[in-house]
């Protein structure tokens, strides 16, 4: 792919949409925040990839996509929020305490729910929740996508941990309206092609490396076979919007009391889920 932290919108032929990307970068930068361990890495990015590409559908300034993944096996909770400016901040739960016996998000998150929020910034942001019956960030990803949207489309994040260096790559496919059957009939080769982990690396590996420098082009162009054209670049950065006074308005939800409980000689720390900076404050800085 071209440059990290970089997602491409093209159009093949007249109506199949495809936004294309490399968060490798970020991903990494998130892994080290959040000291996930190569157990929990996986989930937290294909959570990370997973939102991004949904970004692709923001239309308005001050909109926001959550994705927020409630596991029931070691990993509790994940989420991850990118907003109309492609800044991300993402959050995991016990990322350092996973055991498991082998890389699978079925085993790390098990069976839960995921539920995406769209903040279009008024008071009432829409939230859509789809049961994990597959035990798979991806795959049920694609099964609320089914049936929430009314549009066919499908998502494939590639999560790389064991190789040399961390990669982070998805892919997310949209039949437009009025689609033609030909390009209906590719949509669902190209589907059927991208959701074997093994044959995507076969393919990516006879067009150069998984997805790495300057394949992007040559990996739609050999996967679809059609004429297409580059509609758009997006670049996204890890960036918390947490602040002083942000930090100090969660604290005035607790009373006095309760402040005085957590402080250790009236000091108060708290830190960012998100970024893990932390805010010091006095006591006396709160009302009694
Ligand atoms: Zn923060």
């Amino acid at each position: 792919m071209g440059k990290s932290n970089t997602m491409t919108t093209l159009l093949v032929k007249d109506c199949i949409l495809v936004n294309i990307i490399d968060l490798s970068d970020l991903y990494l930068e998130a892994k080290k925040i959040h000291k996930t361990n190569e157990y929990s890495s996986i989930a937290l990015g294909q959570t990370i990839v997973c939102g991004a590409l949904l970004s692709s559908d923001i239309k308005n300034e001050n909109e926001k996509i959550t994705v927020k993944v409630n596991g029931t096996n070691q990993i509790k909770n994940i989420v991850s929020i990118v907003d109309s400016n492609k800044n991300i901040k993402a959050d995991i739960s016990d990322p350092d305490s996973v055991t498991i016996s082998k890389f699978s998000v079925k085993e790390t998150v098990g069976k839960g729910s995921i539920h995406i929020t769209r903040d279009i910034g008024t008071k009432r942001p829409y939230t859509g929740k789809v049961l994990m019956t597959f035990g798979d960030i991806d795959l049920d990803i694609n099964h609320y996508l089914e049936v929430s949207n009314q549009q066919i489309s499908f998502i494939k994040t590639y999560i790389g941990i064991c190789d040399k260096k961390d990669s982070a790559y998805g892919i997310y496919v949209r039949l437009l309206p009025d689609y033609s059957e030909e390009e209906h009939i590719k949509f669902d080769f190209v589907k059927k092609l991208l959701s074997d982990y093994d044959r995507i690396k076969t393919i990516t590996d006879e067009v150069g490396g998984p997805l790495d420098k300057k394949s992007e082009y040559d990996f739609v162009r050999k996967v679809f076979q059609l004429p297409f054209k580059i509609l758009k670049k997006d670049i996204f950065k890890y960036k918390c919007d947490c602040s002083d006074e942000r930090m100090k308005s969660i604290l005035k939800l607790l009373s006095y009391d309760e402040l005085k409980e957590v402080s250790i000689k009236n000091n108060i720390e708290i830190k960012c889920n998100y970024c893990k900076k932390k805010y010091k404050y006095n006591i006396n800085e709160f009302n009694k």
